[in-house]
């Protein structure tokens, strides 16, 4: 038997390996798998180009938990190691690797959000156990078995094993701080967690499978059963099979497969594949998403080679992506470093550029072939494809020509179809197209009606960042602004030459000001003659579009450099001084009467704006019952 001392210059690297991960110590289990699993695997290469003389056959990782010994076996049948490999690869490799990993990793750890900790790989094993034993037999032609042991000291034992057949397995002997690990049900989590996709089948225990009945069987006779290996995972799953083999159904199962507690299914789903220059395989889902930017994030899961790794992709992917669901599987994205770094990574970067892009040009191959379909989906996806305009300029430019704005009667336009169809009617006499929209069909019903009476077509948009996206299209497009319909009246929201002449004086003006002043006391609402058709309303209650807008997008997120979002509401009270009843006002000569009309004509104005309630309803409702008596 031979002694030794693994040969790190680190003494205790041990406690230092527990002191650091703590709190991922439930990934030796998905490193150990990861190990027995490239075993095999290189073993299936090896004998297809025939340098290994055995037979394949179909080999199989096995877990096991004995409880009452408090161990855990990790059992494959891949390549095994001869002696010389395990001082080599356990000995000095693994733990040199350990070594470097550690000094790698209490730099990053002071940076917030590291990744996973991958390529902890083998001794990752003394996380939760305080001697780990290997036995091991390599496929090499009379290769002798080995048996290893290490009790967490640096000290280990090498002797002649007694493993019969060829492969390796990993004995841990759990410590009395990790015994939640000797629980079936917690193995059975980690294997669904990180093995779910792996290569090689699984073997966690065995299940009962029901037969079906023979011919001959009676009415009440049970069904026969079976005990079958429980094979936890899939090993070939849709991502990895070309898009041209799969078709939708398999999509939507592998959709089920990933998120079984989802019962709404996908809308659609992209297939990323490339192997040059960087190597990428997934599949993303369009869900039905909700207007809850929130709620919705880390769904994608990473994986490295059907490993899993994170459910948390931000820095990979692009932010505004991150509501979608799936998976994506790559080689190439260096998983050891902290956020911040990853993110300058320039593979990294192509990552994320290439995975817009696909996006992008699946989206707008759906628009292309099946516009129908794609508005009706719009409702669902807008808020991915909005989000994405405003944070990805390269989105955005293939986005313009497919992103839909729907009409409050449920036309969609493209943004060069909407230009195109009110260009004539909303150009403003300094040239600039005005577009108008509303956030709420019924609250701003009187003005989406007033708008359509003149001929405009009125958009609704509702999407919780929709202010955003005006702002960044106003910018980007030349001569463009966007008004809700009740940030003016219409005669100043889209200014034409030929303006209204006032029927009032001067000097009538100056009276009705006055008048209208000693009734309106509340100061929210700034009073403002304006000379509009007589067939408009007499009095419109408006919000100006700058303001409001501002304030909005203070509440979700960025916007402005005016710190907005604590000014009270403000209002203009816009009095069309063409209209009779004004007129009327004007001439009435018995003050109470006046104040009557005047109070009865604002609250009506604010009843169309939804702003007439409490008590000040109520006297409304009063008063129009004495009126109409
Ligand atoms: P990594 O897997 O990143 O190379 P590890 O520390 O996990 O690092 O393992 C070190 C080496 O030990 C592996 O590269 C492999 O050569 C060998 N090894 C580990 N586990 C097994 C196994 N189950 N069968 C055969 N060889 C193994």
């Amino acid at each position: 038997m031979a002694t030794g001392k693994i040969n790190v210059s680190v003494e205790n690297i041990f406690p230092l390996i527990k002191k650091f991960l703590y709190s991922d110590h439930e990934i030796f289990l998905r490193e150990l798998v990861s190990n027995a699993t490239d075993a095999t695997l290189k073993l299936k290469h090896l004998t297809s180009i025939g340098e290994a003389k055995v037979e394949y056959g179909n080999p199989m990782i096995e877990i096991k938990v004995d409880k009452e010994g408090k161990k855990i076996h990790v059992i494959d049948q891949g390549i095994g190691m001869t002696e010389d490999e395990v001082k080599k690869y356990i000995n000095e490799l693994a733990f040199s690797g350990a070594e470097e990993f550690l000094n790698k990793y209490e730099d990053g750890a002071k940076e917030s959000g590291i990744i996973g900790h991958f390529g902890l790989g083998f001794y990752s094993a003394f996380m939760v156990a305080d001697q780990v034993e290997i036995n091991t037999k390599s496929f090499k032609e009379d290769a002798e078995a080995v048996h290893w042991s290490c009790d967490g000291s640096p000290n280990f034992t090498l002797e002649p094993g007694s493993r019969q057949e060829r492969g390796t397995e990993i004995i841990l002997h759990i410590a009395e701080d990790s015994t939640e690990f000797l629980e079936d049900s917690r193995i059975s989590q980690l294997l669904n967690k990180y093995n779910k996709f792996m290569p090689i089948p699984i073997k966690f225990g065995t299940k009962t499978e029901t037969l079906p009945k023979p011919e001959d069987a009676k009415e009440d006779d049970p069904a026969p059963t079976q005990e079958v290996d429980n094979i936890i995972n899939n090993p070939n799953p849709a991502w990895t099979k070309q898009p041209a083999d799969l078709e939708e159904k398999d999509y939507k199962e592998f959709y089920r497969e990933l998120y079984p507690m989802q019962f709404e299914e996908p809308l659609f789903n992209i297939h990323l594949n490339v192997d040059y220059p960087f190597n990428l395989t997934g599949i993303l889902y369009f869900p039905k998403l909700t207007n809850d930017l929130n709620v919705q994030k880390d769904r994608i899961q990473l994986y490295q080679n059907q490993v899993f790794v994170t459910d948390n992709v931000e820095g990979i992917v692009p932010e505004f992506l991150t509501m979608l669901r799936g998976v994506i599987d790559s080689p190439d994205i260096p998983l050891n470093v902290s956020r911040s770094y990853l993110q300058a990574d320039g593979a990294v970067k192509k990552i994320s550029s290439y995975i817009t892009r696909k996006v992008a040009d699946k989206l707008n191959s759906l628009f292309k072939n099946n516009r129908e379909e794609f508005e009706q989906k719009w409702n669902d996806i807008k808020i991915v494809i909005e989000y994405g305009m405003l944070s990805e300029d390269k989105f955005f430019e293939k986005a313009d020509k497919f992103a839909l704005y729907p009409t409050v009667d449920g036309t969609y336009y493209t943004f060069e179809e909407l230009q195109e169809k009110i260009k004539e009617n909303q150009t403003d006499k300094d040239d600039k197209l005005v577009v108008l929209y509303a956030s709420d069909k019924v609250a701003q019903h009187s003005y989406i009606e007033a708008a359509k009476a003149k001929g405009y077509e009125v958009l609704l948009m509702d999407s919780p960042i929709i202010a955003h996206l005006m702002q960044k299209l106003e910018t980007s497009k030349e001569k463009l602004s966007f008004a809700r319909v009740d940030a003016d009246h219409l005669d100043n929201l889209i200014k034409k030459e030929d303006a209204q002449i006032s029927k009032l004086s001067d000097e009538e003006k100056e009276t009705l000001k006055k008048n209208l002043e000693e009734v309106i006391t509340d100061k929210s609402y700034t009073v403002q003659l304006e000379a509009m058709d007589s067939d408009a309303s007499p009095f419109i209650i408006t919000e100006p579009e700058f303001m409001r807008r501002m304030k909005e997008m203070q509440q979700t997120g960025g916007g402005g450099m005016f710190a907005m979002g604590s000014m009270p509401d403000m209002y203009n009270l816009i009095v069309n001084t063409n209209h009779p009843l004004v007129g009327e006002i004007l001439n009435t000569k018995t003050a109470k009467k006046r104040e009557r009309l005047i109070n009865q004509s604002i609250d009506l104005a604010r009843l169309s704006k939804g702003l007439l309630k409490g008590e000040e309803l109520t006297n409304f409702i009063k008063r129009s019952y004495d009126m109409v008596k």
